[in-house]
């Protein structure tokens, strides 16, 4: 704090986004895939005691929610839902202008609810047909590899020399630019499912906006397009209110503006 120039009596609190399921209200880490020490951590206990300082501790897709809320695309509307579509698929709601948690603190896990109970793909959760299992950057080389093994398929991306960690969004995403066709399929059906996925999100809230984000946000407006397209065509008549698709506009930074936002929040 010193070295940065800042005054310890200036600092209002300490934020700390993080992935998983976050425990907010005791400031504890419940599980974190990606971070297996970090089982039932109290992290907020052990951070306030190492700074002297109140912390906030809250999963990265609230955190950011709270931020695009505050200082990017949902600002001024009081009810929005972030969603971020990256490795997994999550989401922070914000209603009345707090965020809304649940009871143990993991509201908004929408990639696993479930779009097709028919699939066959399976979910790291356990179930088949989760959100997460059709529409995330973690199932494209299964989704990728699936459509491979259809007859007659057509791109001129070699996919057979690529490794699962090499079949990103990024490699898709250039695949569509340069006019793939099986790439452009992938977008197309990840449009479409989060097109679903947004439409039982405003089915259950009737949020003012929906905000996109994350890394597969980065396929851009064709991408942004076939979401809306498919929200609109199955919200029909039932949307009563011109309720917009935006795509985030903090992405670079949004999890830190995201942390720091969480000290703002009204207690
Ligand atoms: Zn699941």
């Amino acid at each position: 704090m010193r070295d940065a120039g800042v005054i310890k009596d200036e600092i209002a609190g300490l934020g700390l986004g993080t992935s998983g399921h976050v425990d907010h209200y005791n400031g504890r880490v419940i599980t974190n895939s990606n971070l297996p020490g970090f089982t039932d951590y109290p992290i907020g206990e052990r951070l306030e005691s190492a700074t002297n300082l109140p912390v906030s501790v809250d999963n990265d897709a609230n955190a950011q929610a709270y931020a695009e809320y505050l200082f990017g695309s949902a600002k001024g509307y009081d009810n929005a839902v972030f969603v971020t579509v990256s490795t997994g698929i999550g989401a922070g709601i914000v209603i009345d202008g707090r965020l809304y948690r649940g009871v143990t603190g993991t509201a908004g896990e929408i990639g696993h609810t479930i779009v097709d109970p028919h699939s066959t793909v399976r979910c790291g959760c356990g179930n088949y047909g989760c959100l997460m299992s059709h529409a995330s950057g973690l199932a494209l080389p299964q989704v990728v590899r699936q459509k491979l093994r259809r007859p007659g398929v057509e791109t001129i991306i070699d996919f057979t020399q690529l490794s699962d960690g090499e079949i990103t969004g990024e490699l898709i995403g250039r695949g569509f630019t340069q006019g793939d066709p099986l790439s452009r399929e992938v977008i197309w059906e990840y449009g479409d499912y989060l097109g679903i996925g947004l439409q039982n999100l405003f089915q259950t809230l009737d949020p003012g906006v929906i905000v996109v984000g994350g890394g597969l946000s980065n396929w851009g407006e064709p991408y942004l397009d076939r979401i809306r397209s498919r929200f609109y065509q199955t919200a029909g008549t039932m949307l009563a209110h011109p309720l917009e698709i935006r795509r985030a506009t903090l992405e670079s930074n949004a999890a830190v503006i995201g942390a720091a936002a969480l000290v703002l929040e009204p207690t």
